[in-house]
């Protein structure tokens, strides 16, 4: 249920509100909006005596919500989320399209800073890159771990941009969050509701990768567990989905960025490279994901893809970082946006 408070109701209105439904049982989350503030009301709905919130001074109306995500969608905040990253203050969701890329994997602090310095110059504005590494065989390399964290928070200092990688396990929260801007949740751990509380009881931006078998309601789902812990701050990524083709890693479901432009107000962004699996076919698909309104791309570069330590084929160079991101500004001018 949603409590719509009036445009002119005052804050002790509002507090009131918020206590009754807590009172109620039920968990609260405001929502700010242009021109008025929302109370989510979120748990079982039989607990809530609608009647006596509807009468409630500075109360307009009471909305049911529909999709079984909440607070993650367009019913509880018409307006789009930007999420601003330290610690440059660039907001994702916003009309200027941001580029997150980066190495796979952390792999040695004189390459990291290489590669950082050619994805500041070329216009990004976060650095990813792995250090703890969900690898499919055990025997694969698996990050440098604490020592790729001080890798990437170095090349921070060196470049300003937001530093992005994946944290893989409930214990490891703390220690990514000292290092990280962003806490990414690998495709892998989407649906790790353990994980998903535990980074929404922290306060970084949360990148959420899209489940390689997860349908859209069930990976607005795994954004609402974060929400509800506590944590509205979160990118969501398309980043491919299994499918009985094979000519492609995965298969990139580019239609549901606008999709999900339609039911939540969360940003949404698209990793082309995990998406398609081939260096060959990243440049098109990041076009191709501007031109569908995506709020952000995440690369993967490398200044010699077939010497890194994972996802070689996939990795483009630094020169076809600068041309993608060259053709990519031209694509977003044509569809009112910025790079
Ligand atoms: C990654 O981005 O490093 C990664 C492992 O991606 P995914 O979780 O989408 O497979
Ligand atoms: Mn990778």
């Amino acid at each position: 249920m949603i409590v719509v408070m009036s445009p002119n109701s005052t804050k002790d209105q509002l507090d009131h509100v918020v206590k009754m439904v807590e009172e109620m049982g039920l968990s609260t989350h405001l929502i700010h909006g242009t021109n008025r503030t929302v109370v989510a009301a979120v748990g079982d709905k039989r607990m809530l005596d609608k009647g006596a919130v509807e009468n409630a001074p500075g109360v307009e109306k009471i909305v049911p919500i529909l999709s079984p995500y909440k607070v993650a969608s367009r019913e509880v905040k018409q307006e789009n989320t930007a999420i601003a990253l330290q610690p440059n203050g660039f907001k994702i969701g916003e009309k200027k399209i941001g580029v997150i890329a980066g190495p796979c994997s952390v792999e040695d602090r004189s390459r990291l800073f290489q590669i950082a310095d050619a994805v500041k110059e070329a216009g990004g504005m976060g650095l990813r890159g792995g250090a703890f590494k969900p690898r499919t065989s055990p025997y694969s390399f698996q990050g440098l771990a604490e020592q790729g964290l001080e890798y990437l928070a170095e090349a921070r200092e060196r470049t300003g941009l937001a530093i992005v990688t994946e944290v893989l396990t409930v214990t490891h929260v703390d220690l990514v969050a000292r290092y990280a801007d962003v806490l990414q949740i690998g495709a892998r751990n989407m649906q790790n509701y353990m994980l998903l509380k535990a980074v929404g009881e922290q306060s970084k931006p949360i990148l959420l990768k899209r489940g390689m078998s997860a349908t859209m309601e069930e990976f607005l789902l795994a954004a609402e567990y974060i929400i509800d812990a506590g944590n509205p701050n979160i990118i969501l990524c398309e980043r491919g989905i299994r499918t009985f083709e094979d000519y492609s890693r995965n298969t990139l479901a580019l239609s549901v960025v606008p999709a999900i432009k339609r039911v939540s107000h969360l940003p949404i962004i698209v990793d082309p490279t995990h998406g398609t699996g081939h260096a060959y076919l990243v440049e098109s698909m990041s076009l191709a994901a501007v031109a569908a309104g995506a709020d952000g791309l995440m690369i993967e570069v490398h200044p010699e893809p077939e010497h890194a330590l994972s996802d070689a084929a996939q990795q483009i160079d630094i020169a076809q970082f600068h041309q993608l991101m060259q053709r990519a500004a031209r694509v977003a001018q044509a569809v009112g946006r910025e790079i």
